[in-house]
């Protein structure tokens, strides 16, 4: 390869020379006729063809020379501006393609070279970085994934095996069903999950937007946890404006609250309250979230939105940290706004922004 790659370069080279021979002989032969034929004719010199033929010898060996001093200027010209900052561009291209993103190209000297060659580098270097972050993602994304199944796979496992003893209690083969019910039953909503999020990646546009009564939906939603906070005594307030209307797809949105409901609901102590509130103002409709929980604290409120990440471990098996991912989404494709303020020890306050229906009212009649 490197030989096949050194014989090219010498055919280069002498390429490059003989049309330099050519453009220099070319030239130096006009020039000279002219200079000898202007000479000759106003100073009345007969040219014999000794004459010429010693000039043309010289004028060959200069053409020569000349020629040959043209090509290696041009060649150290060539080497520098184009051949040094190709190389180091072909030498990343080649690593990325064998995937090492971590490999950046320095800029050229614009002193040296042509400065668009630096444009070119940014764009690769840009690439190498985004190449890079989506390389992260996808073998974090793995990683995260594989962890999160090991623990109900093995429960499942471990009380699988159990299960099989001869002799078994009634209360014991009761409970192990159960435990292996609710870790299929973790694996399964984790992979609805992963499958939501991975759909409202690859979405921009929600095709099911319809206007409907956003105050209705909540309400509905919230219902269904009553049983919940039935059980738990947790006390419930809401504060609803009617007849609010929003342009978008339902479904999808209910995802949202019902993922900030059933964790206002998990982190609210027994005897605790949990406040929902939709108000409308011009353009806006706002939902408000809020539970006398255990609240967070700033670090771990500014990681919540990221997939698989739990802050509170201590619930770590009603959830898999995809949640709040898949509100984040949902409410980015929207086009709306979600914040979080909360205190540790007393509690979290949700506030979610939506753009309303334009006339809503009237479209829904
Ligand atoms: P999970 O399903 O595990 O709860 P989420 O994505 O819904 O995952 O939430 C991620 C983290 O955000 C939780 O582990 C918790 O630390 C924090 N969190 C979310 N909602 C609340 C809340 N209402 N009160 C306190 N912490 C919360």
């Amino acid at each position: 390869m490197n030989g096949k790659l050194q014989m090219k370069g010498i055919f280069r080279a002498i390429g490059h020379y003989f049309t330099f021979f050519l453009l220099v002989a070319f030239v130096v032969t006009c020039c000279m006729t002219l200079f000898v034929t202007t000479l000759s004719n106003n100073m009345g010199i007969a040219l014999t063809s000794e004459n010429l033929n010693a000039a043309a010898k010289i004028t060959f060996w200069n053409v020569i020379l000349i020629s040959l001093l043209f090509t290696v200027i041009d060649a150290t010209r060539r080497k520098l501006t184009v051949d040094r900052p190709v190389k180091h561009i072909s030498e990343a291209l080649e690593k990325m393609m064998q995937g090492d993103f971590s490999v950046r190209v320095a800029h050229v000297s614009k002193l040296v070279a042509d400065d668009r060659f630096n444009d070119i580098i940014d764009g690769i270097n840009k690439m190498a970085e985004e190449l890079s972050g989506v390389e992260t993602l996808r073998t974090d994304f793995i990683a995260n994934v594989s962890h999160e199944m090991k623990t109900p796979l093995a429960v499942i496992q471990n009380y699988g095996t159990l299960l099989g003893a001869p002799d078994l209690p009634d209360d014991k083969r009761i409970e192990y069903a159960r435990a292996v019910a609710d870790s299929s039953r973790r694996l399964a909503d984790m992979m609805t999950n992963i499958l939501k999020l991975n759909r409202l990646e690859n979405q921009q546009i929600y095709p099911k937007a319809e206007t409907y009564n956003l105050g209705e939906q909540i309400c509905e939603s919230l219902l269904g946890y009553e049983n919940v906070w039935e059980a738990r005594g947790i006390e419930i307030d809401t504060d609803i404006d009617e007849d609010v209307f929003v342009c978008a797809d339902s479904e999808l949105l209910s995802l949202v609250w019902n993922n900030l409901f059933s964790n206002a609901f998990k982190f609210t102590e027994s005897g605790g309250t949990v406040t929902v509130s939709l108000k409308a103002t011009e353009r806006f409709a706002v939902v408000r979230v809020k539970d006398t929980g255990c609240g967070m604290s700033a670090e771990v409120g500014a990681h919540i939105f990221e997939k698989f990440y739990q802050g509170d471990t201590s619930h770590a098996t009603q959830g898999n940290g995809l949640g709040l991912a898949l509100v984040k989404r949902v409410v980015d494709i929207m086009q709306g706004e979600i914040g979080v303020e909360s205190v540790l020890g007393e509690g979290t306050t949700f506030t979610v922004k939506i753009r309303r229906a334009e006339n809503g009212l009237e479209e829904a009649r």
